[in-house]
């Protein structure tokens, strides 16, 4: 059993000033595997004041100084590919399908920032004047529990592109998963102070970091609900914000899709990393006159994916995070019933054979009607729902007819057509004929689903202010 008692603080594993225990526990059967010793309000002030420290140095390294450390980190990630995948199953019970492809996108995190910094200009003009693009300073990162290190990665590698340095603040429940990249870092050799990390809860560390005039930008990824709550707390220090939250991703199949392809496609994406994935796409848009045909296709498809183990090669879906994310995605389920949407396949309850652990039935709920609660919000479960529209038009209404904009799919056999649709579409990542990632392109989200872009230059430009040198 693993124990977690130190912060990462100015390049040292640090004793903690905090003292609060947090049990870490393997979703798959509810037994203890680890513990983590939470940080307090002194320890993240610690952290906080070696990166500021730091700061003074960091932010006048060269871009060839920060490649060599991007590339360095990037090497040392790929050296620890097992334990980084094995810890990420067994901690929070993702399949081995998503924690695989996880952990590319930690790798890509680095690489996609060296090809950046290549072409990026620092020094631009504008006018008659010279624009110097200068690290925004501290940068708090605060991550949510899944993918976790996927997102320390990301943001920790645009921090450095920059000149910034960082204070991570990981969810809780991803201590045994932090600890491994944590090590990855530290063996890389980085200069100290340059990344500090404090585990502990969102209310103590992570509110701690947003009230703090010493850190210039909070990157936060999680809930709509806590990052609405971190807008506000940052406000008074006058922070930027960049916020990655939730989705409740349309996926709009036109009339002239090959039914017998997207369909399965379609079911097997909604129920990606267990259907706990912010981009997932829970809402199936079909053409109300195919309804009969996509729920044949839809259920058969739903038949053929495998629930169970995460570790075991073909499962698709693994068990919830915690007993609190299985009971709100059956609360959900029971929603869905009291609502009078037709429950297609799945429900209440676990699958046979999986009692002890945190598993929910592959579930399909069809003819639903987008105002129902099933539709608006984010069940982050392997909770599917297929909503009939009439035409083109109206599908385009329904699927922008959400508080959220942070992905969209369409199928379409002429691409045109569907690049047409997703001109219309209120969502920051569109993805025609598949499920696709581009580590350069801009990530994030219209409307509640955040504030704010990721990866590539777009991501970059966040943590630089813009100082307009007029001589
Ligand atoms: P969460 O909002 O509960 O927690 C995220 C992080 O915020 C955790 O580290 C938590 O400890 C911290 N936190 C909580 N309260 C805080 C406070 N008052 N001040 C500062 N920090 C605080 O989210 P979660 O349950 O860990 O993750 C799931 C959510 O994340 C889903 O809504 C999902 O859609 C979203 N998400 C979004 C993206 C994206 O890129 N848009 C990616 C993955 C997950």
């Amino acid at each position: 059993m693993k124990r977690i008692d130190k912060a990462y603080i100015n390049g040292e594993f640090s004793a903690l000033n905090g003292n609060e225990i947090f049990d870490l526990i393997n979703p798959s059967n509810n037994q203890k595997i680890g513990e983590v010793v939470l940080g307090d309000e002194m320890d993240t002030q610690k952290a906080i004041a070696a990166a500021k420290d730091a700061f003074k140095t960091f932010s006048r390294t060269t871009i060839e100084e920060r490649i060599a450390i991007l590339e360095k980190l990037q090497k040392a990630v790929e050296s620890r590919e097992t334990d980084l995948i094995e810890t990420m199953i067994l901690e929070y019970g993702g399949t081995r399908q998503f924690c695989t492809a996880s952990f590319q996108n930690m790798v890509s995190g680095f690489s996609s920032m060296i090809e950046t910094l290549r072409h990026f200009q620092f020094t631009r003009k504008a006018g008659n004047t010279q624009v110097q693009m200068t690290p925004v300073g501290v940068v708090g990162i605060i991550t949510p529990w899944n993918s976790s290190n996927g997102f320390i990665c990301n943001k920790f590698a645009t921090a450095v592109a920059a000149g910034c340095t960082v204070v991570v603040k990981p969810s809780e429940m991803s201590a045994l998963q932090t600890q491994v990249i944590l090590e990855c870092f530290h063996d890389a050799g980085l200069p100290k102070g340059i990344f500090n990390l404090v585990n502990g809860l969102g209310n103590v560390v992570g509110s701690e970091m947003v009230k703090s005039a010493d850190i210039a930008k909070i990157s936060f990824t999680g809930s709509t609900q806590t990052g609405k709550m971190i807008a506000k707390g940052a406000v008074d220090s006058m922070k930027r914000v960049t916020l990655e939250l939730g989705g409740k991703s349309p996926n709009i199949i036109l009339d002239d899709a090959d039914l017998s392809k997207v369909i399965p496609q379609a079911v097997f994406g909604a129920y990606m990393n267990s259907g706990q994935a912010c981009i997932a796409p829970t809402r199936l848009l079909v053409p109300r006159s195919k309804i009969g045909e996509v729920n044949e296709i839809a259920k058969a498809a739903a038949m053929q994916v495998v629930v169970g183990n995460p570790t075991n090669e073909e499962t698709n879906v693994g068990p919830m995070v915690s007993e609190k994310q299985y009971q709100r995605v059956q609360n959900y389920i029971r929603i869905g019933v009291e609502e009078g949407a037709e429950l297609l396949i799945g429900g209440i309850g676990k699958p046979e054979g999986f009692e002890t652990g945190n598993f929910v039935k592959a579930t399909i709920f069809t003819n639903v009607q987008n105002n129902m609660r099933i539709a608006q919000e984010e069940i982050f479960g392997p909770v599917l729902s297929i909503i009939p529209y009439h035409d083109e038009e109206e599908a385009i209404a329904i699927a922008n007819d959400t508080a959220y904009g942070l992905a969209a799919y369409i199928s379409s056999s002429d691409e045109n057509r569907a690049l047409k649709v997703a001109s219309q579409i209120e969502a920051g990542r569109v993805c025609i004929n598949g499920f696709k990632h581009d580590p350069l392109a801009p990530f994030g989200g219209f409307k509640q689903s955040g504030i704010g872009r990721e990866f590539g230059e777009y991501g970059l430009e966040e943590y630089l202010e813009a100082k307009s040198v007029l001589v």
